[in-house]
């Protein structure tokens, strides 16, 4: 099959430093698949750099046959990819509603009203809270949000940046959940984490990236019971 998307050879400097220095992967359409990597290893980078944020130094980035590198974010977003930033990003004095209706920015607006109808059906416990600022929701929810938005725009590709961050672990729970039922409706999913054990049990495939390079890759249950995988990330752990 080919791939959705591929990322070939990406180097991406902040001025001279260097934070992705030679990264390639891809992801076939439906796939789910993790990059796992400590804090600084370059993660948000690679996502920042697909949306179109960051221009990197060298390297490709296609998506569905389009060079994602001579494109604006907007036309990005329009080829189909959304994302669930770090740290959720939503705004805080806004309304649920007004935050999901942001989501869809390049939609028409009866389409936009659609959507989040669509969104609320899918999402009742956000359904009740549509009217509150989001700021006053807690972490779980203001994930919940972040995801919604996200998925507004209908999209076939959902980058999401460690969408477990900060949250308590019942609800980190619900949110892989919530990452699996996604990839299920047919979304592929690119996502970056730092909880390795939860996110090597929804992917199929993971990336281990390290000072900017991608050092292993494989079947997320077979990166799993490698030696350096259980040694930085699982703590030990089988
Ligand atoms: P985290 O898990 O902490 O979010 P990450 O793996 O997502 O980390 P990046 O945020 O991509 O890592 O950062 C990679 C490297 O680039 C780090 O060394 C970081 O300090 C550096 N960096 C990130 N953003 C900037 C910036 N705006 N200016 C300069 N350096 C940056």
């Amino acid at each position: 099959m080919t791939p959705q998307l591929t990322i070939s050879n990406l180097e991406v400097s902040y001025g001279k430093v260097p934070a992705v220095t030679g990264a390639s992967l891809d992801i076939l359409p439906g796939e789910l698949r993790v990059i796992l990597g400590a804090n600084g290893a370059g993660k948000t980078t690679i996502l920042k750099t697909i949306l179109g944020l960051l221009k990197p130094a060298r390297g490709s980035i296609t998506f569905e046959g389009h060079d994602l590198l001579v494109l604006k974010p907007h036309q990005i977003h329009r080829l189909g990819i959304a994302s669930v930033p770090e740290g959720r990003q939503l705004w805080a004095t806004l309304s649920v509603q007004d935050n999901l209706r942001l989501g869809g920015w390049l939609l028409k607006s009866d389409e936009v009203e659609t959507r989040i109808k669509a969104m609320f059906e899918r999402f009742p416990r956000l359904a009740e809270r549509r009217n509150q600022i989001a700021g006053s929701l807690s972490g779980g929810e203001q994930q919940m949000v972040a995801i919604a938005r996200a998925l507004v725009s209908r999209p076939k590709l959902l980058l999401m940046d460690e969408p477990s961050l900060g949250l308590a672990p019942i609800v980190v729970k619900d949110v892989f959940r919530l990452v699996r039922e996604i990839n299920e409706t047919g979304v592929s999913i690119l996502m970056v984490e730092q909880n390795a054990k939860q996110a090597l049990n929804v992917a199929g495939w993971a990336y281990l990236l390290e000072v900017g390079s991608i050092v292993a890759s494989g079947n997320a249950q077979t990166l799993a019971k490698t030696d350096r995988v259980k040694a930085v990330f699982l703590g030990g752990e089988a």
